[in-house]
């Protein structure tokens, strides 16, 4: 355990929607002490200014009017006591939950296509990286926010089982859930995510592909935990 704080790495991990990403970077973060980012709440974030601001009509986003606007966002995270990680922050506010809402997920790949919303989240991310200890979630970590990040997971599953635990998870906070709805906006998002222009949703060369289809969090996080240490030691 001594190498693994000693010797700190950046860790990747990009994959398909509702994997599990963010569950597993969490835990594997708070094992090694390191900074934990998930980068599609950042993209959720300005999302969720896109809608409040109405600049999306008929799931339409007013580009012109984005681009004026994109310096006045500014997103932050902020730690959260009760769950120990950081929240994402849109103008100074918590929006962690809000961000998590149906309306944000079936908006959110068609703004993170944006070359220029790209640009200033990469070049935050990359800021976050400078001192590694990190493990950060996405689409483009190991493609292109860090390219050179000494772990790189690239993490799948079957479209079903993902809904099913994102269905499962919403029903736990009493949130009104269609089961079909759940899967239409996943498997479209994938779909939109790998063939955008704009920095596609690829494994990177050097990623390990981790199917969790049936895999337990325990065993996902077991898994992981021993690839840093053969990078560390
Ligand atoms: O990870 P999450 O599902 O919250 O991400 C929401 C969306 O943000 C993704 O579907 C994708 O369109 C976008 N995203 C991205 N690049 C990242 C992280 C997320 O394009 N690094």
């Amino acid at each position: 355990m001594s190498d693994l704080n000693q010797n700190k790495i950046i860790i990747a991990i990009d994959g398909y929607s509702s994997c599990g990403k963010s569950t597993v970077a969490k835990e594997i973060a708070k094992k090694l002490n390191y900074i934990f980012i998930d980068s599609g709440a950042m993209y959720r974030a300005v999302t969720l200014y896109c809608l409040r601001a109405g600049m999306v009509v008929k799931g339409e986003i007013n580009l012109p009017v984005l681009l004026e606007n994109l310096k006045k966002i500014r997103i932050t995270f902020v730690f959260n006591p009760v769950t120990a990680h950081n929240d994402v922050c849109l103008n100074g506010e918590n929006v962690e939950q809000e961000i998590r809402q149906l309306a944000v997920a079936q908006n959110v790949s068609q703004i993170a296509a944006i070359g220029a919303v790209r640009q200033l989240l990469v070049a935050q991310q990359q800021e976050m990286g400078r001192s590694k200890g990190i493990v950060m979630d996405g689409r483009d970590i190991g493609t292109v926010v860090f390219p050179n990040a000494e772990l790189k997971i690239f993490m799948t599953a079957d479209a079903r089982i993902r809904a099913q635990r994102r269905y499962d998870e919403m029903i736990a906070k009493n949130e009104p859930v269609d089961f079909d709805e759940i899967l239409k906006n996943i498997t479209e998002r994938d779909r939109f995510d790998e063939t955008r222009e704009e920095s596609p949703l690829r494994k990177a060369a050097d990623a390990i592909v981790l199917d969790n289809s049936h895999m337990t969090r325990d065993e996902q996080f077991e898994w992981i935990l021993k690839k840093v240490e053969e990078r560390v030691s």
